[in-house]
């Protein structure tokens, strides 16, 4: 999300209620996790993945060239599901600087962390926004941002939130990952 998005954030799941949140669920169909920038129902991917770190690299990987091209934030969750995770997405509004997301929240299903772009070249774009950090913090789950650069960011609650730098995701041999920036 951009800076130029300041709507006050509402949300009605945070991690305190994250277990309650769930058993909840469990006696919906579908609920959501609405968060400010409220646009359509996010698409939940079927694959899953072995790690929470898998999934945001493969969402990433298949949004953010998209994101890039049509200067369009990509956003979504990472959600849990017994031992395996996967990835929900949701489109922003082109050339708009702002996204909005209704989460599907699975019956069963965590939510573990947040993952989205920031569509074209601009060099704030590189940073995590204000809302991001807050978002973050309001949550109490990691925030995950792919920028135009193809680099892969992390924003954990606690971290230093003034220039929103997070701080750049390892593999495991300690390389920086690399997100694709072109399909
Ligand atoms: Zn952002």
């Amino acid at each position: 999300m951009n800076s130029r998005n300041r709507k006050k954030i509402s949300n009605r799941g945070n991690d305190a209620r994250g277990s309650r949140l769930c058993v909840a669920l469990s006696v919906l169909t579908i609920a959501f996790l609405v968060l400010p920038w409220s646009y359509g129902l996010a698409q939940t991917e079927e694959n899953r993945y072995a790690t929470e770190i898998a999934a945001v690299i493969a969402a990433s990987n298949l949004y953010n060239p998209t994101s890039i091209v049509e200067d369009r934030e990509y956003m979504g969750a990472v959600l849990r599901d017994g031992d395996r995770y996967l990835y929900t997405v949701s489109a922003g509004q082109q050339r708009r600087d702002k996204i909005t997301v209704k989460i599907e929240i699975r019956p069963g299903c965590e939510l573990i962390a947040l993952w989205h772009t920031h569509g074209a070249p601009a060099s704030e774009r590189k940073y995590f926004s204000k809302v991001d950090t807050r978002l973050a913090e309001k949550l109490q789950i990691p925030f995950y941002l792919a920028d135009f650069t193809g680099l892969l960011k992390i924003f954990e609650p606690g971290m230093p939130r003034g220039l929103g730098k997070g701080r750049k995701v390892l593999d495991n041999s300690g390389d920086v990952i690399r997100i694709k920036v072109k399909g």
